[in-house]
């Protein structure tokens, strides 16, 4: 019978979840699933020193996050005995030496080639004689990062190894110790390292590559998952948005490249884009909350203000900075209100007027139609130019370069509110 297929996420909890860890976990995943095999975390905390539980909470939160839920959970800080039952085994052998407290794995001092056999990289050729002996059990007792890893690996039957580049190199220190063991060595595949724009290698550590940073911002899980794949693999027809069922059913670790993966913003921001903008209105509503929290003394025109920028926002944490206009005006200047070329006369003519006919309109009229309509109609009627007209209401009504359209404001704002911007304006550019 064909062996099933068992792989694992294996992060140290010495730090928050960070982007490349959450791209392994993700990966892993997609290949368990594709082919209905397993998928295990496998926390490793034997370093005790640098290990925290914060950190280890912050693991599983993110990985339930972004829906990545383990089939199985172990920790190697309860798994001692197991360690120490393999390393009694290796020492019945022969195979080992004890030196300063801690207990040594012997290794072949002659010329042997040690193969890595690589889904993304091919065979990768090492000699054993580059190595040193290699630790088991530290001074303390407690199994090295190598011993644990690799008697977890066999004892949970794991059939593919699928981690960073940057283990590349112990990796043949661990086939030595399935060797020792004599257990099957399983199927690697080392994934890119994942690049900073500047294409310097981006550090676990420092804070801005923390998951929770991203989901505190406001970036969405779709996004963050198709941002996440993307690190590495590409589809081969070039499809950039998926779900997470099309993704178990495409990915391929035979397509994920070798050279390093650069960390491109605007691309996360592209997506997440594509995914907000998309959201059914309640839930962008809800997903939004958190962000808003100070605008809820006003909740009509919070509501009015959300739906206005759902189609601008890149992610959440931009909201406030989007919609704040609504609820207080800036200040701005008078230059502002003259659209590209034109003059400061013309521009007075052009708000004047708007002024009003707006301040005519009834409040059952005060709708985006109505509004438009007769804006369009005092266009014509006083044969204004569209900059004169709907650039200086617009502007009057904002204190911004950029916003929604002038009547997509006037409706949310009112027309009381919107009255009294539109005289402020008038002040501003009469002196
Ligand atoms: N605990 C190791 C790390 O966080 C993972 C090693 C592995 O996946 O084999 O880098």
């Amino acid at each position: 019978m064909k062996q099933a297929i068992k792989v694992r996420f294996a992060p140290s909890p010495t730090g928050p979840l960070h982007i490349g860890g959450a791209r392994s976990a993700l990966f892993n995943y997609l290949f368990a699933r594709k082919q209905n095999g397993v998928f295990v975390l496998r926390v490793e905390d034997t370093d005790t020193k640098r290990s925290e539980e914060v950190y280890y909470e912050d693991i599983i939160k993110g990985l339930n996050w972004l829906g990545l839920n383990p089939d199985e959970t172990y920790r190697q800080s309860e798994r001692a005995d197991i360690y120490k039952a393999h390393a009694d085994q290796l020492t019945t052998a022969g195979l080992t030496y004890e030196q300063d407290g801690g207990l040594y794995l012997r290794i072949p001092t002659d010329d042997q080639k040690i193969v890595v056999h690589d889904l993304i990289r091919g065979d990768v050729e090492f000699n054993s004689k580059d190595f040193d002996d290699i630790v088991l059990l530290k001074k303390d007792g407690n199994a090295t990062f190598h011993f644990a890893n690799v008697v977890d690996d066999i004892t949970m039957g794991i059939t593919h190894v699928i981690r960073g580049e940057d283990h590349l190199s112990n990796t043949p220190k661990h086939i030595m110790i399935y060797q020792a063991l004599g257990a099957e060595v399983p199927t690697f595949a080392h994934m890119p390292l994942i690049l900073n724009e500047d294409r310097s290698k981006m550090s676990k550590r420092s804070g801005d590559t923390s998951l929770t940073e991203y989901i505190n911002k406001g970036y969405i899980q779709p996004a963050l998952i198709n941002f996440l794949v993307q690190l590495g693999w590409s589809d081969k027809d070039g499809q950039e948005i998926f779900n997470l069922d099309e993704l178990v059913d495409k990915f391929a670790l035979e397509r994920v490249q070798k050279g390093g993966a650069v960390f491109n913003l605007k691309h996360l921001n592209y997506l997440n884009h594509h995914y907000l903008s998309r959201l059914p209105f309640t839930e962008y509503q809800e997903l939004a909350h958190p962000f808003v929290k100070q605008f809820e003394g006003n909740k009509t025109l919070l509501e009015s203000a959300l739906k206005l920028t759902q189609d601008r926002a890149q992610y959440f944490d931009q909201l406030p900075e989007l919609i704040s206009f609504f609820f207080d005006l800036p200040d701005y200047e008078a230059s502002m209100l003259v659209f590209k070329k034109s003059s400061p006369d013309q521009t007075q003519k052009g708000l004047q007027a708007g002024y009003s006919v707006l301040k005519e309109i009834n409040h059952q009229d005060w709708n985006q139609d109505k509004l438009q309509q007769i804006l369009d109609h005092t266009l014509d009627a006083e044969a204004l130019n569209p900059g004169d007209l709907f650039w200086p209401i617009r502007v009057a009504l904002s204190g911004l370069m950029g916003s929604p359209s002038p009547v997509e404001i006037l409706e949310a704002l009112g027309k009381e509110e919107s009255l009294s911007r539109l005289e402020l304006a008038l002040a501003k550019i009469g002196n």
